[in-house]
């Protein structure tokens, strides 16, 4: 791999205010930033002139089922049991792998021009997402999926055995033991799925306290919350990463806090899906660790994190006061937070640190004037203002292009029509 210098691009510490370094990436890492980097240093890298972009931390999704992309827009405008059970269920059952892929590709694409480099998937046909993953050169967490309901004793053993085997884990793709949730895992599998997490050292991720009728339900089969029900049976601890947990108790905010376990926030999906409002504030005053996730696209209904950004920091102020997660914190949950939990030396733009990130254009609109940099990124622009994003030491997107995005789109819509019509 060779050395790319990124020659006068601004940037930014929390607190500070914009300046502009040179960063020299080499390899697939960060390995020098200052104000000039010198030409015996930059030895024959790559010089990209940066006067008009600020460099910043790419996303890292901390929760989604990439390739539902193909179901976006097929059911809307419902709560989370009819929409799941009446609909995306059914369809899904007739996924075949190759719609997987091509499901895949174009969440990919879709995350790449919104600025992610990173995704925790929980969904079916894992090994097609790996794939395309691998192809289109960023980074994921590929959620080996259980659910009782869905699958048979065959299929769950063989689950296991990719699991024990660590099946096609790479540097930039990575394995996570993902019970669906605790409605559609019963105690037994869960169990198994938490004991195999343990002893493989993988992430545990789960759909966890989504819905008040999840709640009930829980308390009615099991006399105790969702989270009190993972606590009980050993699933609670720092490689726990929950998505939703819009309707935790007082009780289960203190468990999950002292657990150290992760709470992946998706506002946009529980808005959506009318399933209520995560409690931003009230989990941040609990000590609860927090990172962000989109959900799928069919509940969304696209993968552009920096929405959900947004609407976190905005929510988080409405809840708990306006000073409550500034910008500088609210980007922190879009990436390192997610990085971090899923074992990443990145989301940061630092020296040492893994070669991730985004060229944002200083000259669009919502970037100008540019008193803070973080703000504008943060409150004022949108993913229009990415012109370029960098993984793992190169470039995934360039000047607003993805190779062979044209084909993917096509593929997509005529995959997806094909997909409404069996
Ligand atoms: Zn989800």
């Amino acid at each position: 791999m060779g050395k790319i210098l990124l020659k006068s691009v601004l940037m930014q510490n929390a607190g500070e205010k914009p300046v502009r370094k040179d960063v020299l990436i080499d390899g697939n890492r960060f390995s020098k930033i200052s104000d000039q980097v010198s030409p015996d240093v930059a030895g024959n890298a790559e010089v990209v002139d940066c006067k008009n972009f600020a460099l910043l931390p790419a996303f890292y999704n901390g929760h989604t089922h990439a390739a539902m992309s193909l179901l976006r827009g097929y059911a809307d405008d419902m709560e989370l049991s009819k929409w799941l059970n009446q609909y995306i269920w059914p369809l899904e059952a007739k996924l075949t792998a190759k719609d997987i892929e091509i499901g895949s590709r174009l969440a990919v694409l879709e995350m790449i021009k919104s600025g992610t480099v990173f995704f925790a998937d929980m969904y079916w046909h894992r090994e097609q997402t790996m794939k395309v993953v691998e192809e289109m050169g960023i980074r994921a967490s590929i959620g080996v999926t259980i659910a009782d309901n869905l699958m048979t004793e065959e299929g769950l053993k063989a689950n296991f055995e990719f699991l024990e085997k660590h099946t096609g884990e790479s540097e930039r793709v990575k394995l996570a033991v993902m019970p669906h949730s605790v409605y559609a895992v019963g105690e037994a599998n869960l169990k198994r799925c938490i004991g195999i997490a343990e002893k493989e050292n993988y992430p545990l991720h789960i759909h966890l306290s989504e819905t008040a009728s999840e709640v009930e339900n829980c308390k009615a089969q099991y006399g105790c919350s969702p989270v009190e029900l993972l606590q009980r049976l050993g699933g609670l601890g720092a490689r726990t990463q929950a998505a939703h947990c819009v309707h935790f108790s007082e009780k289960d905010m203190e468990i999950f806090a002292k657990s150290s376990a992760t709470a992946i926030m998706n506002p946009c999906s529980n808005f959506k899906l009318s399933s209520g409002f995560p409690q931003i504030a009230r989990l941040m005053d609990a000590g609860v660790n927090l990172a962000l996730g989109t959900d799928g696209d069919s509940s969304n209904n696209n993968l552009d994190m920096h929405e959900d950004m947004k609407l976190a920091a905005l929510l988080a102020k409405v809840q708990g006061g306006a000073e409550k997660l500034p910008a500088a914190d609210a980007l922190k949950m879009a990436t390192v937070n997610v990085a971090k939990i899923n074992g990443l030396d990145a989301g940061a733009i630092s020296e040492g640190m893994l070669a991730d990130g985004i060229l944002v254009r200083l000259d669009n609109e919502r970037m100008v004037p540019c008193h803070d940099l973080i703000s504008n990124w943060v409150y004022s622009a949108d993913s229009r203002s990415i012109d370029s994003v960098l993984c793992d030491g190169k470039f995934v997107m360039r000047g607003g292009h993805v190779d062979g995005e044209e084909d993917i789109v096509r593929e997509a819509d005529a995959c997806a029509r094909d997909l409404a019509s069996r």
